[in-house]
């Protein structure tokens, strides 16, 4: 059982003046079992949030407090936090020359698994040919530099791909939807879907409803200029299309 809880973050990125704060006051608690998604425009501070709670050094937390457990994790490192069962698909995946994908994969499953635990490596391989066919993903995939060339889809299948091998404790997905068209869409979906289990808690960051169709949110949260605004089930989702962002910030206001 996991319980990350976000209280009251005020977050600045580093080459920020004083004054100006990118995330404003956030509360959120995300429990294992649970499926959280956060809507909200662009510039708002969505991917600020994923990278300060998987300890981004260019993020700094100027109040409030991450948990996990009840046990503050701001002064991790983002490996101690990996470790620890967090997980963040990045927004934009860094490309890595050097590195092939298969042999990140096996250094951080065997880095979340611990010294005592490596992978075997015929294990690691039935799984990895597993996962890139339940993906759809051909198989060189893996003995390609990290990211190198992938187009966007391919790199946010990939992002999905470390998570299936990974096993996180609770994952963070940042726009996993962006630039994919409906079956690949459909693929990454049931490929988070079938992570869901009692033991096994997600955030999901997504500008458009479609992806919520598709992973069907516990709870949905709106953010807005570094706040979470509004909180509601899977129907917030849904009216927001009707809505928009605009005239929710309006009412809120009004
Ligand atoms: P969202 O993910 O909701 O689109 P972001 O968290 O990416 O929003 O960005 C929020 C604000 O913080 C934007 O104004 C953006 O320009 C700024 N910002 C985010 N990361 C950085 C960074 N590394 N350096 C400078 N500004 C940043
Ligand atoms: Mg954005
Ligand atoms: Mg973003």
């Amino acid at each position: 059982m996991t319980t990350l809880a976000v209280r009251d973050l005020h977050v600045a990125v580093h080459s920020d003046d004083e004054h100006k704060e990118i995330l404003r006051g956030v509360n959120l608690t995300i429990r294992s079992g649970e499926v959280h998604a956060i809507m909200g425009p662009n510039g708002t501070g969505k991917s600020t949030l994923s990278e300060t709670i998987m300890g981004n050094p260019n993020y700094e937390v100027r109040s409030g407090d991450i948990t996990l457990d009840g046990t503050s994790i701001l002064d991790w490192s983002v490996d101690q936090r990996a470790r620890a069962g967090l997980f963040l698909a990045m927004q934009y995946p860094p490309a890595i020359a050097g590195i092939t994908n298969a042999e990140f994969i096996r250094a951080a499953v065997n880095s979340r698994r611990g010294d005592d635990d490596q992978v075997p490596v015929v294990q690691f391989l039935q799984d990895l040919d597993a996962n890139l066919a339940k993906l759809k993903m051909p198989e060189d995939m893996a003995d390609r530099y990290l990211n190198a060339g992938f187009s966007g889809g391919e790199k946010k299948k990939n992002e999905i791909l470390q998570l299936l091998m990974i096993k996180p404790a609770l994952a963070i997905l940042d726009e996993i939807d962006s630039g994919l068209d409906i079956d690949a869409l459909r693929i990454v979906a049931a490929g988070v879907n079938s992570m869901r289990s009692a033991n096994f808690a997600s955030l999901i960051i997504t500008h458009y409803q479609r992806l919520l169709n598709y992973i069907v949110p516990d709870v949905v949260h709106v953010m807005k200029d570094g706040r979470i605004i509004e909180s509601g089930g899977p129907e917030l989702a849904k009216s927001l299309e009707h809505t928009g962002y605009e005239q929710l910030s309006e009412a809120d206001n009004g």
